[in-house]
């Protein structure tokens, strides 16, 4: 018999007593929404936002709806419009071009390493093209950021840094998210705090703080945040700030807060998971890991390998042998996006070039889920069976 794996990929684990305590709370007294306090009262959302600050080591913090309106909100507050073009990854999740499009605004994809990390070179040649940089740290790949900022700082581009999946990681001691002007992280549930849905947004500029906050819908109430800059900020900007709805509600807050005071106990526990993934496929035949710099604090909540110079039908092979052995790989090569997997030609309301080089990495990538329901000893069947069917594939083709 050939060993099978059992769990589910989809997952998570429940959220935190306390924080099942402290939603119960929220429910009972009934003041869902963050501007609805008693006397005296701070709402969960601003102790949130306050808590996250204090986290990142940022001056503002707004919690909102999810990562892609705190992605959107973040371009919004840059003056990003209609007709604007806006860089952004090749490699990413559709959420990404889709903050860009829903301001009107058109991604212009730069494209992606063997290494996973956005293509600097390619940065370079396009950076004259906009003015802000929507950075992905796709699956919490985090490229060279010193050359990055470089070259977006030579050429005038601002940088919003979009931290789904780097929540909690850090790059040499700098946390991730502290590079860029803006960054925006995702609370949904697949990410590395669960809220169902939710979204955090981080500045230290005064100004695009003051904005995001009133795009966000704080209609003239922002006093009642935690993490804002003065008045003076919010003068200068609110009656000529929109008010897009998207605030983030308290029963969300309270879900988070406890979950944030664990998170590095939590990133501890994926990189466990990750390191026994990560020892066990290494040196399988025909099967790339992904080397990481050893600056890069990251958080292994999934795990991505290359088949690369692998054909379609030996990749889908792979794929499918180890779907019959209860293992849930992601493939970014497929020609029509399936599920969240897509790439940036399947973004078909955007124009863009071919990018041969980013398209033969992308052809390569597979792609796991790690989450914390997963056992070390579930890691390592897992990695066995993927080593057995990569090689299996492998040897029948050579
Ligand atoms: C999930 C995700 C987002 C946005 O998150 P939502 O909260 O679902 O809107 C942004 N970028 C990446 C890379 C993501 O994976």
């Amino acid at each position: 018999m050939k060993e099978q794996f059992t769990g589910s990929f989809t997952q998570q684990e429940p959220i935190p007593d306390s924080g099942i305590e402290a939603a119960i709370a929220v429910l009972r007294h009934g003041r869902l929404h963050r501007y609805n306090l008693a006397d005296g009262e701070t709402s969960e959302v601003a102790q949130l936002e306050q808590e996250f600050a204090a986290y990142t080591g940022a001056k503002y913090c707004l919690a909102v709806a999810s990562g892609g309106y705190a992605m959107a909100t973040a371009l919004r507050a840059l003056g990003v419009g209609p007709g604007d073009k806006v860089l952004s990854n090749a490699f990413t999740l559709a959420p990404v071009p889709g903050a860009i499009a829903s301001l009107g605004a058109t991604p212009v994809f730069v494209g992606v390493t063997p290494a996973l990390t956005i293509d600097l070179d390619d940065l370079e040649q396009k950076a004259s093209q906009a003015d802000v940089l929507l950075l992905s740290h796709m699956r919490g790949h985090v490229c060279d950021m010193d050359r990055l900022m470089a070259i977006c700082d030579g050429a005038g581009l601002r940088v919003v840094e979009d931290c789904a999946h780097t929540m909690g990681a850090r790059l040499n001691s700098v946390v991730s998210g502290r590079h860029g002007v803006m960054a925006a992280y995702s609370c949904q549930t697949y990410k590395h705090m669960n809220a169902g849905e939710g979204g955090l947004l981080i500045t230290d500029d005064a100004d695009l703080a003051a904005r995001a906050v009133m795009l966000s819908g704080s209609y003239m109430l922002y006093e009642r945040h935690g993490a804002v800059p003065d008045p003076a900020a919010f003068e200068a900007i609110k009656y000529q700030t929109p008010n897009i709805s998207g605030r983030m509600d308290n029963l969300r807050a309270a879900i988070l807060r406890p979950q944030l005071a664990v998170l590095d106990h939590q990133v501890a526990r994926w990189n466990e998971r990750y390191g026994v993934l990560e020892a066990g496929l290494r040196a399988t035949p025909g099967l790339q890991v992904i080397e990481r710099p050893e600056a890069e604090h990251y958080v292994g909540s999934s795990i991505q390998f290359l088949l690369l110079d692998w054909s379609e039908g030996a990749v889908r092979e792979v794929l499918k042998r180890c779907a019959e052995r209860g293992v849930e790989l992601k493939w970014f090569g497929a020609g029509a996006p399936t599920g969240f997997t897509s790439k940036y030609d399947h973004w078909r309301f955007v124009e863009s070039k071919k990018m041969p080089v980013s398209d033969h990495i992308l052809a390569g990538i597979v792609d796991m889920r790690v989450p914390l329901t997963f056992s070390l000893s579930d890691c390592a069947l897992i990695a066995r069976i993927i080593r057995d069917e990569v090689s299996t594939v492998f040897q029948s083709q050579a």
